[in-house]
């Protein structure tokens, strides 16, 4: 008897499982099938992504339902629709020896006629996602009133997205009786009072996570706003002082970009990109391998020759547009027996994404924070220390000696330390002094991002003239898709390769979640919260690129004529950030050579243990 059946699984499903070569249970399969086969109660259950939740509520809810009614007996909640279709197809792939079972997914973005008609041909199971889900209810298109049983998957990331209301709505349809299992990653008082108002003492069990691959790699995330994406890079940078690593663009053109800004600031950077001659690559390549280029700018494609060992941190300067990519980024360090991090730039509206790779990786994600301009002092002071303590004397200065120490013969010891580290201290000091924090949280900042004043939120979409649109037919394609009323989409401006919208703010959320992972004509359409407030601004041509990039234009120029441009939209001090602690010649240039860069030519490198 395989460990499937002393479950208490039955013939038709262990037939399936056997097809999809599964051979054990995982651990939240193990505890919760048992339970819910044989209790009719309530089950929360606490279970990291990839631990194989859907079949621990899927094989019971298959096995229990009854097949031979046409009534619809079991509900499945899912915050996405990305997840909707994925838990449809992984119960089709369950209960497919059981003839006449029906599944159907229910999700925005597709015609609610076509998915009503599914539904009256008899689905014993419903998998859906709340926006949509609610409509149907009003539109009375489904009857939820005899269901038996209630998933709530992803219960944490469903709250998350704002839908705590929908399913309040959703749930209150349904009869009193019906077991309801939830299943989270975590458990915030939202869930927990989700699971108090809807639940009857419900059982628990929690599971440790179960992470498969490489345990070499950890994977963290750091929230910032679109524009702050290369001051981000820097601090991450600047908080690394020993980083050997790979940040990957998403275009040759920001590669090359990223790489030239990172050069300007005294970085030791290369681009590494098909627009560059072999041979040019080549010897980007060596260098890197050498370690004098310490953070190697990099497209997807260019990097896949990429085999050195000891890369420290893969960057995620943007999301690849196939989540799979992120998987080969993320391989190029923690090799060869070392750790490593990779890390990722990410602004809200890709948020989402996070939460489909982790289902790719199944592994979990650390939010991190940006550091701050102190944190970062701190580490380089502390990295400095730890040079000059290690590094060997150089015997050539001994003949100076004399007169140095003449200079230095009052002073004490304690005196001698202060001073030698305030040189470089106090210029960095002053470059992080006036930083602002770069940190921007997923909730709070609807307000202040949103559409200023009003209670509207302008987007930015990167779909334009190019691709066939004017402003009327932005305007219907968005209501279509997005299944909005006739007066929910305004101020539509359409740009030759991108364009903005405007919503109340209220539907923020389902505008954002729905254009996660949104394909159109095989390319990804996606939406954005913009800082364009409405008002016409001259964004430049569009030429295929993205709006981040654009603004961060002009800067050469700026550097030429001596001053810095304090950019009023961002107005910190941030903008004048450079490479920090460094006792190189390096470090003096560049503190004093506003007026007159040698950009580009012989550089002084830093020195890597
Ligand atoms: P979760 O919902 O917890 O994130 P999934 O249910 O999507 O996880 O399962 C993650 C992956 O693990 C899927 O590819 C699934 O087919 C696989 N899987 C689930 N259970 C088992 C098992 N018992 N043995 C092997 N693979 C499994
Ligand atoms: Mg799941």
């Amino acid at each position: 008897m395989n460990k499937f059946e002393q479950l208490g699984l039955e013939d038709n499903l262990l037939q399936a499982i056997t097809d999809l070569g599964f051979e054990t249970p995982s651990e939240v399969q193990e505890k919760a099938i048992p339970i819910l086969l044989e209790q009719d109660k309530d089950l929360v259950a606490l279970a990291q992504t990839g631990t194989g939740k859907t079949a621990a509520f899927g094989f019971p809810m298959i096995q229990k339902i009854n097949v031979d009614s046409r009534t619809t007996q079991g509900l499945i909640l899912s915050p996405t629709r990305e997840l909707c279709l994925q838990i449809t197809n992984d119960l089709k792939t369950y209960g497919k020896y059981y003839k006449g079972l029906n599944v159907t997914a229910i999700y925005g973005g597709a015609s609610i006629t076509d998915q009503a008609k599914q539904v009256k041909r008899g689905s014993q199971i419903i998998v859906a996602t709340p926006g949509r889900m609610k409509d149907m209810i009003s539109r009375r298109l489904v009857d939820i009133s005899k269901i038996e049983y209630a998933v709530l998957d992803e219960a944490d990331e469903m709250l998350n997205m704002g839908f705590h209301e929908d399913i309040t709505d959703i749930l209150s349809h349904t009869p009193e009786d019906k077991n309801t299992w939830l299943f989270s990653a975590t458990m915030p008082r939202e869930v927990a009072s989700i699971a108090k108002k809807f639940m009857h003492s419900p059982l628990e069990i929690t599971v440790g996570t179960k992470n498969q691959g490489s345990d070499s790699v950890s994977h963290e995330y750091y929230l910032v706003n679109t524009r702050d994406r290369y001051l981000a890079l820097k601090r991450l940078a600047d908080a690394n002082p020993d980083i050997f690593s790979v940040i990957f663009c998403r275009t040759k053109r920001d590669t090359q970009k990223v790489a030239e800004k990172l050069i300007e600031d005294g970085y030791n950077a290369g681009a590494l990109h098909g627009d560059l001659s072999q041979n040019q690559r080549d010897l980007v390549m060596k260098s890197f391998r050498n370690k004098q280029i310490q953070m190697l700018v990099a497209t997807d494609v260019a990097a896949r020759g990429i085999d050195v060992d000891d890369i420290t941190h893969v960057i995620n300067y943007q999301l690849p547009d196939e989540m799979e990519t992120y998987t080969h980024r993320s391989g190029r360090t923690g090799r060869a027996g070392k750790t490593g991090v990779s890390m990722v730039i990410v602004s809200k509206s890709e948020l989402r994404k996070i939460k489909s790779i982790e289902r790719i990786i199944k592994k979990q994600f650390e939010k991190k924070e940006i550091p701050d301009g102190m944190q970062i002092c701190e580490v380089q002071l502390m990295s400095l220390a730890n040079k000059i303590h290690d590094t060997e004397i150089n015997h050539e200065i001994d003949k100076y000696l004399d007169n140095i120490n003449e200079l230095f013969e009052t002073a004490t010891k304690e005196e001698l330390i202060k001073k030698f580290f305030s040189v470089e201290f106090t210029r960095f000091f002053n470059y992080y002094q006036k930083s602002k924090d770069l940190n921007t949280e997923a909730q709070q900042s609807s307000e202040r991002d949103g559409g200023g004043n009003d209670n509207s939120t302008r987007y930015f979409i990167n779909v334009g003239r190019k691709d066939g649109y004017d402003w009327m037919s932005l305007k219907d394609f968005l209501r279509d898709t997005l299944e909005l009323g006739k007066d929910d989409v305004f101020k539509v401006d359409v740009k030759d390769s991108f364009s903005f919208f405007n919503t109340e703010t209220t539907l923020k959320e389902k505008v954002l979640a729905f254009f996660t992972d949104f394909k159109q004509n095989g390319r990804f359409v996606n939406v954005e919260v913009s800082e364009d407030k409405g008002r016409s601004r001259n964004r430049g041509k569009g030429r295929g690129g993205r709006r981040d990039d654009r603004r961060s234009g002009g800067r050469r120029d700026d550097k030429r004529s001596g001053k810095r441009r304090s950019d009023s939209r961002n107005g910190s001090g941030d903008r004048s950030e450079r490479r920090g602690f460094d006792y190189s010649s390096r470090s003096r240039r560049s503190n004093s050579d506003s007026g007159s860069s040698n950009s580009g030519s012989s550089r002084p490198r830093r020195s890597r243990r």
